[in-house]
Order: structure tokens, then C-alpha cells, then sequence
């Protein structure tokens, strides 16, 4: 048995897994963000609640662990981030444990068990406030060692020009010190940077969704210009990474029609030619982070032998 929890900005997820397919969610706690102790704290509870003592601990956390240093970047938790959070844990609970990106776990939860099931190559694409994104092979998360692959949504790549008839595109300046990344216009915040710069119009991307859903011309626009924008790097990623299935995740993924979207524009995009949609909705819509962090937990036991 081990205990995986997917560490958010508001809540603590706990869950006890045997298996894939026996995976159990535990109560939420609240985080404590600025009280290391606190949070060691909370997560003593969840353990408490397990009843049991497990071979691992897993983590699916909103932040990235730097392959080099092993310290973790999770700017909305101040009291974990900059820490080598993994040996600060296993000293503190006396446990193996394992730290993974949520938007890997996501990944590795819809190779498994969701979308991506039967699929050699799996490319998990965050679409929500902003854009992310994971990579697994063979069954295999390539950032099991902490690291950055997957993350599409970072790069000053973004064309000058989108949509039909061209609109010039602003190179928007990113929160990762670059400018032009797909997640400036990518996600919601970029669907209501790009309506605003072609309209002068400030709208929630619900609203923007909302009104394009019912052929709102200016709402129009602003998708057909998103789509273009995301949909070629979405490609290069399927070109350089071999993936055949892309399972998308986060807020946008519910809106269906958008996804059709993408999908149909991205199959334009890349050097094969898919006869089935690529892009799809994700299967793991209740607690992804919590599942895939399972699924690394349960493999990592069973890979060093420790009773489970
Ligand atoms: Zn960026």
C-alpha cells in the first residue's frame, strides 16, 4: 500500500492505493502555505487516516523539481518552494518519497488508466489558466527524475501573425522570463489577453467561450486566433515526441467543441496523418494528480521490491 497526495494551493488530496484500479481518496485538508512544520503536520494526518504504514509516499505538486539541484519551484506554497523537498520529507516522516509535477502526473494518470491507455507514446497537455504538459513512454514518465520535458508551454515561439485574415500578434512577455509562449495565449488568461488585444474588450474566458459557443463574431476571432497560435506547436510536439494520443486536461478541456477544434487543426499540422482525433478529452476527470501520483508510487514499489 502507498499514499499519494496531490498538494494544491488551497487543499492537501490524500488517497491509499493498492493498485491501479484501487485507488481511495482520504479527506482534504487545507494547505499550510507559509509553516513548513504545519504542512509536515497535515500530512502526518492523512497518513494517520491510512491506518496503515505504506512502502512509499507520492506527490503530485504545482511546481517543477530541478533535475540538477533537486530543489522544488512552487511559487503559490511559499513554505515548500526552494526546498529539496523529497530529502526534507523522507527525513521528517521516515518514508521513501517520491515528488512529481502535477502536470505529469496528470500524464502518467491518463496513460494508464485514461485517454492514453494502449498507447505507446502519451503526451498529456494541460489547458487551463495557463498551458502545460507531460510525457510517457512505455509506460514510463520521462520527468521521473524531476526536469522540464513536457513543457510546451514555454518557449519564445509564438507566430507574428494568426488567424484568417492575419492579425498581428503581440510577443506578450511570460512569467518565465521569456516572451511569446504558448501560455500566454493559450490557456484562459490567453484567450482573455488575445480578445482583448483584438477587440479592446476585457472578458472571462467563460464569457469568450460563452459567446462563441453562440457565433458571436468578435468571440470568433479570438478562438479562430488561439487556435492557430496553439495548434503548431502542439504539432512540432507530436513530430519531435512520437505521441499518438493527446490527452487534455484542465479547465478548457470541458468545452468539447473546442477540442474538436484543436484536434482537427493540429491533424493538419503534423508530418503523420492521424485517421481519428488526437487531441481528446481527458478520461480522469476526478483527481488526476491524485491518480498519477498513485500510479508512480505503485510502480517505484514494485520496481525496488518492498513489500506493498
Ligand atoms: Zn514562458
Amino acid at each position: 500500500m502507498i499514499v499519494s497526495f496531490d498538494i494544491g494551493g488551497s487543499a492537501i488530496k490524500g488517497g491509499i492505493a493498492r493498485s491501479v484500479t484501487d485507488i481511495v481518496p482520504l479527506a482534504r485538508r487545507p494547505t499550510p502555505k507559509d509553516n513548513f512544520g504545519e504542512f509536515v503536520a497535515a500530512l502526518r494526518g492523512v497518513i494517520a487516516e491510512a491506518g496503515e504504514k505504506p512502502a512509499c509516499l507520492s506527490f503530485s505538486i504545482a511546481g517543477v523539481v530541478d533535475p540538477d539541484t533537486q530543489a522544488l519551484t512552487c511559487a503559490n506554497i511559499p513554505c515548500i518552494h526552494g526546498r529539496h523537498l523529497a530529502a526534507d520529507l523522507e527525513r521528517e516522516l521516515g518514508y521513501t518519497v517520491l515528488i512529481a509535477n502535477d502536470a505529469d502526473c496528470f500524464a502518467m494518470a491518463e496513460a494508464m488508466s485514461g485517454a492514453g491507455r494502449g498507447h505507446r507514446i502519451v503526451f498529456g497537455a494541460i489547458l487551463g489558466t495557463g498551458v502545460g504538459g507531460g510525457l510517457v513512454a512505455d509506460g514510463r514518465l520521462v520527468n521521473a527524475a524531476g526536469g522540464f520535458a513536457g513543457e510546451w508551454g514555454h518557449g519564445p515561439i509564438i507566430a507574428s501573425f494568426a488567424g484568417n485574415p492575419p492579425v498581428a500578434i503581440p510577443a506578450y512577455p511570460c512569467g518565465c522570463g521569456q516572451k511569446g509562449c504558448v501560455d500566454t495565449v493559450g490557456g484562459a488568461r490567453g484567450i482573455e489577453r488575445l480578445h482583448k488585444t483584438l477587440h479592446g474588450v476585457e472578458l472571462s474566458s467563460e464569457e469568450i467561450i460563452g459567446h462563441w459557443l453562440k457565433s458571436d463574431q468578435q468571440a470568433q476571432r479570438t478562438i479562430d486566433v488561439m487556435i492557430d497560435l496553439v495548434a503548431s506547436p502542439l504539432a512540432l510536439t507530436i513530430n519531435i515526441t512520437g505521441a499518438t494520443i493527446v490527452p487534455v486536461g484542465g479547465g478548457l478541456s470541458n468545452v468539447e467543441p473546442l477540442l474538436v477544434r484543436l484536434d482537427e487543426a493540429v491533424r493538419d499540422r503534423t508530418l503523420r496523418k492521424f485517421g481519428r482525433p488526437v487531441v481528446v478529452p481527458s478520461q480522469c476527470k476526478l483527481e488526476p494528480g491524485l491518480i498519477g501520483a498513485a500510479l508512480l508510487g505503485l510502480q517505484h514499489v514494485g520496481e525496488h521490491d518492498h513489500a506493498a
